[in-house]
């Protein structure tokens, strides 16, 4: 099974070269022909521990992978680094069913992608006989930067160098950034927004592609490890005895940037029994408007919410659904060529009927999330975070009739104290730490080790460049011969 771009301007790869490079060149997205995907025999998988069932998932996806070496590089990807071996545990609240994500070593559930991808585009660039040392550069609006650290730190023959917007983090994404150890790792403020760090990187790629390649949900890579945890909620809902093997489960997904709910479209490709799959947004609903019309449109304000890591008009991955479901690169490139230009674009109603077929879709605004972490937190005494309670709140728009849902748990509410303390009516006039003590302290849920003391760990990272020095600056770090003290 090969990769091809979305857009089908670029030669077909092998997996492992779709992971090392990360995009195609045509600027779409590697991904695998629909007619290709494999089929796994899940009921044979339904006792297997987490490490051996996210090596057959891994290896029927990345055939360049064998299930053995898979197996190695899942263990050693999460040994460690999460406190239990089964990496995303399913809890009951109430009726509610929250698939845990969040365990990992930033406490968002980008860890469970960002801690094995270090290890699949080692392995990956070795098969492709590629040398030489990788830097990898992302921007993060916050969560992602901390993940992608953490997975890539101390990984030889890999660096990484993350961009965060200088006044556009929360405090507590900043010290977790700025107090990062390992050998191989760099941090620096970018002098802007957001939309200048991610811009700045892209000219990076633009003007030096050799050597560089991506940690976000662009690289397949990153994917691939998120479709593991829709088989194993599928076998612990079993468990919990809330569906017989073999009926229906769906999933209530916070999505953003629409690669973990694309996960999941996967897992059912695949022969999961995935009922449907709940598209949760923010007020930044430019999806649930496409799933509900099949008109995809961001001319629209774009809304600072409680929920940061939805914030996104522009969901990369719906590209990828998009060609799966259709098989049509010409139609993918048309569209994604429409939206660059004009800003929008409508999917044919064939298609569109296709879509609505798998996906539903509802949406929250910030007193929505923040009355659903209210309720959720008073009437089953489980405390969600913002994105998680845009996911509760869809699901129960979803309603109960329609069979039993899961709900991702996207980040620890620790991530967020201030919306989550309000939410339950505890008062705090402190700074986000002297917050995180007092939601502690209020609900007796524990904190995460990661968070605990972060106030306190000394800063390592000091570096600032404006946006248009980045190319300098990276072209300078790239020439060090090593970042070690
Ligand atoms: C990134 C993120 C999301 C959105 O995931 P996508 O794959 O971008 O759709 C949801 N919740 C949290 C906490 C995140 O960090």
């Amino acid at each position: 099974m090969l990769y091809t771009s979305t857009r089908g301007g670029a030669p077909a790869v092998s997996s492992a070269k779709a992971i090392v490079d990360g995009l195609a060149p045509d600027g779409g997205l590697y991904t695998m022909n629909p007619a290709e995907l494999p089929k796994l025999d899940w009921r044979s998988m339904m006792d297997l521990d987490y490490a051996s069932l996210a090596a057959k998932v891994l290896s029927a996806l990345l055939p360049d992978f064998s299930e053995a070496e898979a197996k190695t590089l899942v263990e050693a990807a999460y040994r460690g680094k999460f406190p239990d071996a089964w990496i995303t545990p399913l809890r009951a609240a109430g009726d509610d069913l929250f698939l845990e994500l969040f365990h990992g070593p930033t406490s968002a559930f980008k860890d469970v992608a960002l801690c094995l991808l270090p290890h699949l585009m080692k392995r990956a660039a070795e098969k492709c006989g590629n040398r030489d040392d990788i830097l990898i550069l992302t921007a993060t609006s916050g969560d992602t930067g901390k993940a992608a650290l953490e997975g890539f730190r101390d990984v030889d023959g890999i660096r990484i160098l993350v961009f965060y917007p200088r006044d556009g983090v929360s405090a507590v994404q900043k010290a977790q950034m700025v107090t990062q150890e390992g050998s191989n790792v760099k941090v620096c403020a970018v002098e802007g927004n957001f939309d200048d760090a991610q811009t700045g990187v892209k000219n990076v790629f633009a003007a030096m592609p050799a050597g560089l390649s991506s940690a976000n949900s662009i690289n397949i890579g990153r994917l691939v490890p998120q479709v593991v945890y829709y088989f194993a909620a599928y076998f612990d809902a079993v468990r919990l005895g809330r569906i017989k093997a073999g009926e229906p489960l769906n999933y209530s997904v916070p999505t953003g940037n629409f690669g973990d709910i694309l996960a999941g479209y996967l897992a059912a490709e695949m022969g999961l029994p995935v009922g449907r799959l709940i598209c949760a947004s923010n007020a930044n609903n430019v999806l649930t408007d496409f799933i509900r019309t099949g008109v995809y449109d961001r001319r629209r304000p774009f809304h600072k919410t409680l929920s940061p890591s939805m914030d996104i008009l522009i969901s990369s991955n719906l590209e990828r659904l998009l060609y799966l479901m259709s098989g049509d690169s010409a139609l993918v490139a048309s569209l994604m060529q429409q939206l660059k230009t004009e800003g929008h674009y409508a999917v044919p109603a064939e298609l569109l009927a296709n879509i609505q077929s798998r996906f539903c879709a509802y949406c929250c605004d910030d007193a929505g999330t923040q009355a659903a972490i209210g309720r959720v937190w008073a009437e089953s005494g489980y405390l969600c975070d913002t994105h998680t309670a845009v996911g509760w709140s869809a699901a129960q728009a979803f309603g109960k009739d329609s069979g039993p849902v899961v709900i991702l748990s996207t980040a620890s509410p620790y991530k967020f104290p201030a919306a989550v303390l309000s939410a339950i009516h505890v008062p705090c006039d402190g700074d986000e730490f002297a917050m995180m003590d007092a939601l502690e302290a209020a609900t007796k849920t524990p904190m995460p080790g990661n968070l605990r003391g972060l106030k306190s760990r000394p800063v390592r990272h000091t570096d600032v460049t404006a946006p248009a020095d980045m190319l300098a600056y990276v072209s300078a770090k790239k020439a060090e011969p090593s970042w070690a003290e």
